[in-house]
């Protein structure tokens, strides 16, 4: 039983999915490949630039705060000797504070935490006792200093600067302290609050116990962070750049550095986010860099698929048909172009010459005598209908070998077959060949001479005739013939009627004596 084809994937199919699917993974790890590097690079990039930001602002705060206390210092320098005069304190005050922008308020306090100026004088009452963390602190540890956030006696949120006042004999006075309000506008703001925050990054400030000095936002000024890494860092005096997640749980590329001095630290940080979004634009970029090449080599993979798999698709389709008669011109106009092509085209060609050879010796087989290779019954058939059908008129001979018994008998069956074939050999002498000559069985044997007239009939049957009598070489004496002569179309115009007509002439020559030809009689109408 035979199996139904199954439906296949065809080569070209398949050679086009496995180099697309080649080609569209390596383009994609290229694309991703060139995604992480460009990401890692813009992040690091960011980091860096934060980094270097920080620290130059820290410098900047650095040389700001040394200039305050500079200033601190030379005022100090200056009470020493006036510090019992009550106007000489509010004058000083008021000149440091609008000398320059550094402080929000100056103050001088006495070593017993009396309030003796301040500038502007609207903050406080002279007189008054001062009782805030950075007063006390001052006074008691006597030297410069910058103090922690506190709050101070106005009830702000302040940062101040100390500077100890000594009388020439040594004697401690009291000092002179200069405040930055967190909180409102100062000259931190200033320093800091330039920064564009356009891109999301933004600056704060934290002192050495993590408190929040400076902040945008200033509803977080004097919040305490701690168990960052990033203040961890700056707290341990580091600078550096890390990426991290801020108090809001967004993703943030901070770069740090420490105001040596204070012991603050310094932090500048944007969204990562936003550095990504340089990121899609980048690759945008890449994939309009790289689309029309891979377009073009998409294109390059399709036309080349079509051109392997053509020669192997047009041969394979031949010989879904192997026994028509176009196969092998088919085949022969398959453009072979590489190496198994080749092969398969010629085996195939191959292969369809022997089959039709084989196929060309069984018809052949089919239609001859074996032992004369002269055309059989069917081969007289097949030749009657196509000159039927052609309307194609010929001269019939039917012979007879006479007495051929007895050449059997007396000479033996070999002799009888030599006897055949040497018949079968004048036949051919005595024929064109366009003739078809038949052996029907035994020893008869019929003429087919096409376009020939009935006189030209009888003059080969003739000549046939004397041959065959004219040779005594097989048995020592001549073996001859009787012949019968009929033509198509003018002895009958049934076709089957002319051999039947040229058998009876034969069978008159029989009778008439042998060794003769006898013309048909046409038959009375
Ligand atoms: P007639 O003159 O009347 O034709 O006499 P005949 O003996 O030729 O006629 P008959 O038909 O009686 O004999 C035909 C003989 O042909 C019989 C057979 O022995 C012989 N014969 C038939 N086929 C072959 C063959 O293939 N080879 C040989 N050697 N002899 C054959
Ligand atoms: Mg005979
Ligand atoms: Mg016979």
């Amino acid at each position: 039983m035979r199996s139904l084809p199954v439906l296949k994937i065809d080569l070209r199919r398949l050679i086009l999915l496995v180099t697309l699917a080649a080609a569209l993974l390596t383009l994609g790890n290229t694309f991703h490949a060139s995604y992480r590097v460009q990401r890692d690079l813009l992040i690091g990039q960011t980091l860096e630039a934060n980094r270097v930001y920080a620290t130059k602002l820290a410098d900047s705060t650095e040389v700001l705060l040394a200039a305050a206390r500079q200033q601190l210092a030379y005022s100090a320098g200056q009470l020493t000797t006036t510090f019992d005069q009550t106007s000489r304190l509010a004058e000083e005050t008021q000149r440091l504070r609008l000398q320059s922008d550094i402080f929000n308020s100056v103050y001088i306090l006495s070593a017993d935490r009396k309030l003796l100026a301040i500038s502007p004088p609207n903050l406080a009452v002279t007189g008054t006792i001062v009782d805030s963390d950075g007063a006390r602190e001052a006074l008691e540890k006597r030297k410069p200093l910058v103090s922690r956030p506190y709050i101070s006696s106005t009830g702000r949120l302040v940062v101040m600067l100390s500077q100890p006042i000594f009388a020439a004999d040594g004697q401690y006075l009291g000092y002179i302290g200069g405040s930055i309000f967190l909180r409102e506008k100062s000259i931190l703001n200033s320093l800091l609050g330039e920064h564009y925050y356009r891109d999301g990054s933004y600056i704060y400030v934290v002192d050495r116990e993590g408190q929040i000095i400076y902040h945008r936002d200033a509803e977080r000024v004097g919040e305490v962070v701690r168990g960052r890494p990033v203040i961890e860092a700056l707290i341990a005096g580091q600078g550096g750049s890390q990426r991290t997640t801020n108090s809001r749980g967004i993703d943030m590329l901070a770069g740090y550095a420490p105001v040596a001095s204070t012991g603050w630290g310094l932090v500048a940080q944007s969204p990562t986010a936003n550095t990504l979004d340089k990121l899609d634009v980048l690759m945008m970029a890449i994939l309009r860099y790289a689309l029309p090449l891979s377009m073009i080599t998409l294109l390059a993979i399709w036309w080349l698929s079509r051109l392997i798999s053509q020669p192997l698709w047009q041969m394979a389709s031949t010989a879904r048909a192997m026994d028509s008669q176009a196969a092998s011109p088919q085949i022969r106009e398959v453009r072979a172009w590489y190496f198994e092509a080749a092969e398969l085209k010629r085996a195939l060609l191959a292969g369809l010459a022997l089959f039709d050879r084989k196929i060309g010796k069984l018809n052949l087989d089919r239609l001859t005598d074996p032992l004369t290779g002269l055309y059989n019954r069917r081969g007289l058939q097949l030749t009657l209908e196509q000159w039927q059908n052609a309307e194609r008129p010929f001269t019939a001979i039917a012979l007879d070998i006479d007495h051929f018994k007895r050449v059997n008998d007396q000479h033996g069956h070999a002799i009888g077959d030599q006897a055949l074939q040497h018949l079968a050999r004048l036949m051919r002498d005595n024929s064109r060949d366009l003739d078809v000559l038949c052996r029907l069985g035994g020893e008869e044997f019929v003429m087919l001479l096409p376009d020939t007239s009935l006189d030209a009939g009888i003059q080969v049957a003739e000549r046939l005739r004397q041959c065959m009598a004219a040779c005594t070489a097989l048995i020592g004496q001549p073996i001859t013939l009787s012949l019968g002569v009929a033509h198509w179309p003018s002895s009958s115009t049934d076709i089957d009627q002319v051999l039947t007509m040229a058998d009876r002439a034969l069978y008159d020559a029989k009778h008439g004596g042998r060794n003769r030809v006898v013309t048909a009689r046409l038959e009375s109408t």
